[in-house]
């Protein structure tokens, strides 16, 4: 039987072996093509113009080659959790739908931050626009610039309550819960405090977008 000819490039050299990856499984999402990634994404504002603020942000990110917003919920009026008295909040959530990777959707949403005149001097300050990636498809990050699932996203009533208008049967992938759910238990958990007719909790806003054609 012949020798095996061992393949050189011509200089005589023994080339590389080829070395095949099996390529991971990939995460399928109906009506969504290949190389596209559903990220769900929290809006808040209280400073200014809230309402102008969130709408700015939606447009900058409808705007954002690689992203495409596909839902976006109901703006809601919140009491303001952080440092000092502060203003309430309004906040909403998005799905969008992108072909960016997390730290570059992140790097995106910093760049629509800096553009609406978020400063960043006062953790849990007031905020023109603050922009937080609360899920992004099943992935689970930790590192120094960016954790997903967010996580404070089933601890805020504020997050949760816009998410599960748009996204109720997303799974979060740590609590594996549906965001529904997540968003269920905090009310009761909350009991009594929780009332969605008063101010701190008040609906402002209608309407969810599904095919999304604002601009
Ligand atoms: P914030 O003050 O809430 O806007 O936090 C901003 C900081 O949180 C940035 O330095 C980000 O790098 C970091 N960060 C970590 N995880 C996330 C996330 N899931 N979404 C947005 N920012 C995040």
């Amino acid at each position: 039987m012949p020798k095996k000819k061992e393949s050189k490039t011509k200089r005589g050299i023994k080339k590389p072996k080829k070395i095949k990856i099996k390529p991971k499984a990939k995460v399928k999402v109906k009506g969504k093509k290949k190389g596209q990634y559903r990220a769900y994404l929290g809006l808040g504002s209280n400073v200014g113009d809230r309402e102008e603020y969130i709408e700015q942000a939606c447009f900058l990110l409808a705007k954002t080659p690689g992203v495409k917003v596909i839902k976006r919920s109901t703006n809601y009026e919140t009491e303001a959790k952080g440092t000092g008295d502060q203003p309430p909040f309004l906040n909403a959530a998005l799905v969008v739908e992108t072909t960016l990777l997390p730290h570059k959707l992140l790097d995106k949403i910093q760049e629509i931050e800096n553009t609406l005149g978020r400063e960043r001097d006062v953790e849990w300050g007031p905020r023109t626009i603050d922009i937080d990636i609360l899920l992004y498809e099943d992935q689970i990050i930790s590192d120094d610039r960016l954790q997903i699932p967010h996580p404070l996203l089933h601890e805020r009533l504020f997050a949760l309550m816009p998410l599960s208008e748009i996204a109720g049967d997303v799974i979060h992938p740590t609590l594996e819960k549906t965001v529904s759910q997540l968003y269920e238990e905090k009310k009761v958990e909350l009991g009594p405090r929780y009332d969605d007719e008063l101010p701190g909790f008040k609906e402002i806003k209608g309407g969810i977008t599904d095919d999304y054609e604002r601009w």
